[in-house]
């Protein structure tokens, strides 16, 4: 469960603070760690993690603009929708 991505933690802090906790797709509180929430099942599902505005399929850097917070399942949905996308493109 490694992220190959050179995301920082300076990053993370930052829009955590723009965001004030809240997952930039449903609007809904994050958990910040682990032991926020019951269960690991739980946590899995709800962690924040790091969404690329622009995809980086579409070319979106693993830029801090280009960046923002959402719960790991709303990230998840969102890339499924992006690959069925509206302009027939293939996100992988
Ligand atoms: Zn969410």
């Amino acid at each position: 469960m490694v992220e190959p991505r050179p995301l920082s933690r300076a990053n993370f802090d930052s829009l955590w603070a723009a965001q004030s906790g809240q997952c930039a797709l449903c609007g809904k509180a994050m958990p910040r760690g682990r032991f926020d929430v019951a269960h690991a099942s739980i946590w899995k599902k709800q962690r924040p993690t790091f969404d690329h505005i622009v995809p980086k399929a579409a070319g979106g850097p693993d830029r801090l603009e280009n960046l923002q917070l959402a719960h790991a399942v709303c990230n998840k949905r969102k890339g499924k929708r992006q690959a069925g996308g509206v302009d027939g493109r293939d996100a992988t």
